[in-house]
């Protein structure tokens, strides 16, 4: 099978994947994370009474510059029994409800007041520091849409709009797999010939911070037919929407997962034009999505931020948040490459623009230069080699440097 592009990757695995149809409803506090299941319209207005947006005095506009005698005073929470009648003033704090007859705040340290008199000295436009009822939404405007992720900002409009249970689709179940005869775990003594299982963790952290439910296999060996059986046996006994494995997907002898996928599956890819990760399989068994991940940690790890986050957000309903962008590298890159080139890289901007900084770590085996990296370098396939000053294409997406995974609504 020849390899395919990226975009031809994840278009397989979005057809093989359902999004999630069951919705749950969960209370504010437990829809971190979570992923809004249907369009939120405002139940009310917000705000929804004008309010001043400072602290000062509320008058008719018509009246400055001009002396106004004081008529009363409210703070947030407060309501005024009195109108704010023609030549007077009101005492308001930031937050109160505007009195009925005022059509503008000034803020305080722009008047001299004087026990009942309070001396306007400049023209005052009505609508001054007044936030108007529906500013920020209206009654019934959708604030937010199916598909959106919910962090912190969301969590605030739905209090914002009174909502204390919002509908969530439910977390994706995912089951990981990790294979190799020399993986051993952490805890565990290390002999000569064996390394620490890596991927268990970088995954299954990955598939936490996308709000995923994991279910992890013990590390399966490379004995033919072992991680079919294994594969078969949970996915009998749970249902799982998206099967992770790392390992055996190249050329080995051992290889014994893109042989079970290729034999036992249907195989929808074997290699991707990325570099590293090409040994990256697509496949579905029993109506779940498998990807399968090459075991070199830098390489599963290239391989899950560029095909597995936009599926988990499209498991989700939603695009994944990412910036695509643009920029120089720091240093020629001399190699000639064969696959596109996922550059692992360090962002600064100098006065042209942006730079890459790709003197880091880059091989398949690496995983610790990702700590340092923000985004990625896309240096074209069959590229005899990039100078310096040639503006490139690059990434930054969730799982490099700061950025989080994420995703909103699909565009409509
Ligand atoms: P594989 O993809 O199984 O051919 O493995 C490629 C390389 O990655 C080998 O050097 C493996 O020892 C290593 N490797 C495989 N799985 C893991 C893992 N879970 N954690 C760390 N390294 C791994
Ligand atoms: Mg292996």
């Amino acid at each position: 099978m020849d390899h395919i592009t990226v975009s031809q990757a994840l278009d397989q695995l979005f057809h093989a994947a359902t999004p999630i149809a069951e919705v749950e409803i969960v209370t504010l506090s437990a829809s971190l994370g979570r992923t809004l299941a249907e369009d939120l319209r405002a139940p009310l207005a917000v705000p929804h009474f004008d309010r001043a947006a400072m602290d000062g005095y509320a008058l008719h506009a018509a009246d400055a510059p001009g002396d106004l005698i004081l008529g009363g005073s409210i703070a947030a929470g407060q309501i005024l029994k009195t109108r704010c009648d023609p030549g007077s003033a009101i005492r308001i704090l930031t937050g109160a409800p505007i009195p009925l007859g005022a059509d503008t705040v000034v803020e305080q340290e722009q008047v001299h007041a004087v026990g009942n008199r309070v001396h306007v000295p400049l023209r005052i436009r009505a609508g001054r520091n007044i936030s108007q009822t529906g500013s920020e939404f209206a009654a019934g405007d959708i604030i937010l849409r199916q598909g959106q992720r919910i962090g912190p900002t969301e969590i605030a409009m739905f209090a914002a709009v009174g909502c204390e249970e919002v509908p969530v689709f439910r977390a994706p179940r995912v089951l990981l797999i990790t294979t190799g005869d020399e993986l051993t775990l952490p805890g565990s003594p290390l002999s000569q010939s064996h390394i620490y299982d890596v991927n268990r963790f970088l995954l299954a952290s990955w598939l936490s911070a996308a709000g995923a439910r994991v279910t992890s296999l013990p590390i399966i060996g490379d004995q033919t037919g072992l991680f079919m059986s294994e594969l078969q046996n949970a996915l009998s006994s749970e249902a799982f929407d998206l099967v992770i494995s790392s390992g055996g997907v190249s050329v080995g002898d051992r290889d014994d997962v893109i042989h079970s996928l290729t034999h036992d599956a249907e195989l929808l890819f074997w290699r991707v034009d990325m570099h590293p990760g090409k040994s990256v399989a697509g496949a579905r068994l029993q109506n779940t999505p498998i990807l399968a991940l090459s075991g070199n940690p830098g390489a599963a790890m290239t391989s899950w931020v560029i095909l597995g986050t936009p599926l988990i957000a499209h498991l989700n309903h939603g695009a994944l948040y990412q910036e695509h962008i643009r920029g120089r590298l720091h240093l020629e890159f001399n190699k000639p490459t064969r696959e596109t080139r996922y550059l692992r890289v360090r962002t600064h901007t100098d006065a042209d623009g942006l730079v890459f900084d790709w003197g880091l770590p880059q091989q398949s085996d690496v995983l610790g230069s990702f700590s340092t990296a923000d985004a990625f370098a896309i240096i074209p396939r069959k590229s005899p080699g990039i100078p310096t000053n040639i503006v490139l294409d690059g990434l930054r997406t969730g799982g490099l440097g700061p950025m989080g995974i994420t995703w909103s609504a699909k565009p409509s």
